[in-house]
Formats: structure tokens, sequence, C-alpha cells
């Protein structure tokens, strides 16, 4: 492992954030970061991820990489919130009570940021996480705090990529869902919900998921075979579909798997779906249309977005999320017409955004 405090200096160094807040919790040795990336919109907001790294240096650099993903995110959907991040890093596996003692010690950290920060759950952080985490602070997302209910943010995510696969199809075809094939990768809280969606839409199913068990009780929930069939984990880039959904894990979409696919979309929750930006042009070149991952799985995000500035009502959180389907739809005609990937076009719509708010 390399020098930490040399590889801090150089990450803070180079970073063109705002501010990083970093602080050690003594009782556990965990590091805390919260990367304050851009406010150009709003308050910077963003997910709590926890897990152990393999040095200080590797959560920060986690912690800046996601806060600006946050900016991005925040533009694209168009909620006045600017990018952040946090991240807890254990050294391992904790016990319950330590684990939710330190919960509570990071909660008086965002607190003591009085508002310049607010947070929700992320990768390793529940919505009961959060709870414990608003005993100490109110600047927690999604309804902590306040009335004390949890809020979900799969079912959110999910409506929003279910319309974003909409519009994929209706831009490739102008077709609907009806008989349409899709493959659902991973079927957990966002793919679940998903699933039912689309079925319910008269899509034929493909259900995928490292837990083979939760993948058959939802097949055998949603009706089974033929219209909905189990596909082996491993067989997901092989397999025949009109769609292609990631919601398990990032990076599926990169050189090695990319030549393999025989979709004619990929539009899924996952985050950071591509193994580098150049994996973009690659599927754009072999016309499969893209859905950037930070706009179709926005719904979360928006839908707390609201909460937090003061919206309450389901039906209208629900149809703000459905509005993201219309925003790719203009997305991928854009980007049609310059013959370019929706990538290209989500980003320079993120670029106008944020200049159109720096008053430029
Ligand atoms: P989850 O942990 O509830 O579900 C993930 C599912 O994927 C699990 O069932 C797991 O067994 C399965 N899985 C893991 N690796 C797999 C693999 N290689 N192949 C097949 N299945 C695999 O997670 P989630 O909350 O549903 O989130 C799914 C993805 O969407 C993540 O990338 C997450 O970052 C992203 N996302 C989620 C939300 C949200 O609202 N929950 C919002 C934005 C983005």
């Amino acid at each position: 492992m390399s020098e930490p405090d040399e590889d801090l200096q150089e990450l803070i160094a180079g970073w063109d954030g705002l501010a990083v807040v970093a602080h050690r919790d003594r009782p556990t040795g965990a590091w805390m970061f919260i990367a304050l990336h851009d406010d150009t919109l709003g308050r910077p907001t963003g997910g709590t991820r926890m897990k152990p790294y393999a040095s200080p240096a590797a959560a920060l650099r986690d912690a800046m990489r996601l806060a600006e993903g946050m900016t991005h995110k925040w533009a694209a959907v168009g909620v006045a919130f600017g990018g952040g991040k946090a991240v807890i890093a254990p050294p391992g596996p904790l016990p319950e009570a330590e684990r939710r003692a330190l919960l509570r010690r990071y909660g008086k950290l965002v607190d003591s940021l009085h508002g310049s920060f607010s947070t929700g759950e992320d990768l390793g952080t529940t919505v009961e996480d959060m709870a414990v985490i608003a005993e100490a602070t109110r600047h927690v997302m999604g309804g902590h705090g306040g009335n004390g209910e949890l809020v979900d943010p799969g079912p959110f995510t999910a409506r929003g990529v279910f319309r974003g696969i909409a519009a994929a199809i209706r831009h490739l075809d102008g077709g609907d869902l009806a008989g349409r094939s899709v493959l659902v990768q991973g079927v957990g809280d966002v793919g679940a919900p998903l699933a039912g969606l689309l079925r319910a839409a008269g899509a034929r199913l493909l259900l995928a998921d490292l837990d083979a068990g939760r993948a058959g009780a939802l097949a055998a929930e949603l009706g089974g075979e033929p219209d909905c069939r189990i596909v082996p984990a491993a067989a997901v880039y092989d397999t025949e579909c009109d769609v292609f959904a990631p919601c398990a894990v990032g990076q599926v979409l990169n050189r090695e798997t990319i030549p393999r696919l025989r979709c004619r979309a990929v539009a899924g929750s996952a985050n950071n779906q591509l193994g580098e930006p150049a994996d973009a042009g690659r599927l754009h070149r072999r016309g499969i249309l893209y859905a950037p991952d930070y706009l179709i799985n926005g719904g979360g995000a928006l839908a707390f977005g609201l909460i937090e500035l003061g919206t309450t009502d389901a039906d209208e959180l629900f149809a703000r999320v459905e509005a993201l389907g219309d925003s790719l739809g203009e997305i991928f005609a854009e980007a049609a017409a310059r013959d370019e990937s929706p990538l290209a076009a989500t980003q320079r719509r993120v670029e106008r955004v944020l200049a159109a708010g720096r008053g430029g």
C-alpha cells in the first residue's frame, strides 16, 4: 500500500471539487470522508456508502468520484441540489451495536456541517441505517428525521427505469413494450419492482440473479414460463433480448462484454455501467442504444430531492419520476440526429444546466 498521507494530499490537490471533510473515528478506526463537489445548483447532497477500502486514499477517491457523479445526476434530473457524497470506511465488519454507534457518530459529523451536506442510503447502508443517522441530524433525505417514516428509493428508481425502457423501444421502432423481451440482471430492490412493471405492460421477461432462488421466486410470482424465464447469471451477455437492463453491479458494459451483447438497447438501473467512457462509443458503433445510467436511474434521487424540497404527494412524485422517460426520449432523438452516443447528448445537457446555474 502506498503512503496514505501522500495519496490524500495528492488527491485533494488534484480535485476540482469544493472541499473534503475528513474524520477518523477513534473507537472503530473507521475513516469518514464527505466530498463536496459542486454547489452551483444547490447544497451538495448524495448518499453515504459504507464498506472497507484498501486505504483511506482509496475511500476518499471513491467519495470524490461519486460526488462528481452526483453533480451530473442532479443536473440531469433537474433538481436543485449540488454534488456530494460520503464514504464511511470501517477497517472490517463490525458487531451490530458498534456499527450503530459509528453511524450515530457519523450523523453528528453530518450535523456539524449545519446543512452544507445532506445524505441518504447507498451501497452498504440501508433505510434503517438512515434512521440511526437521523437520530443525530435532520440532514437525512427521504422523509427521515421528520415524521420518522422510512422511504425506499427502489420503487421510484424502478419506475424511472421502466419509463426509460419504454422510451428506448419507442425510439427504436415507435412501438410499446407488449411482447418485447427484457433481460433484467439483478432482481433486488430495483430489479424486482421493475420486472413487475414490465410484466404488467406485457413484456416478456428474462430474469438473472446470482441468487438463483431469488430469480426463481420472482419468475414464479410473475407467472412463470413462457413469458417469464430464468437465465443463468453467467449467460446474460450472450442471451438474445430486445432490452438488456443491468440492475445489479457496475462495469458490466466493457470491451469484453459489448461485442457479445445480443440486444437492441441497454437500459437499467446499475450505477457506473460503463467500464470506461469509451464504452459508450463501442455500444453506439454496434448500433445498441444506451440509456445513460445516471439519467435513467435518477428516479430515487429525484423523488428524495423533491421530498426534501417539500413534495409529499406520492402521485406527484411518481409523475415527476415518470417524466424521466420523456427526457430520455429527447436525449435519444438529439443523439440520433448527431450520430453520437446518448451519453454525449446527456453530458451536453448537464453542462448546459450547470452553465445556466453559474449564470453563464
Ligand atoms: P440490491 O442489492 O437490492 O439488488 C441487487 C441484486 O443483484 C441482488 O439480488 C444480487 O443478488 C444481484 N446481483 C449482484 N451481482 C450480480 C451479478 N453479477 N449478476 C446477477 N445478479 C447479481 O440493489 P438495488 O438497490 O436493487 O440496486 C441495483 C443497482 O442499481 C445497483 O448498481 C445500485 O447502485 C443501482 N441503483 C439503485 C438505486 C435504488 O434506488 N436502489 C438507485 C440508483 C441506482
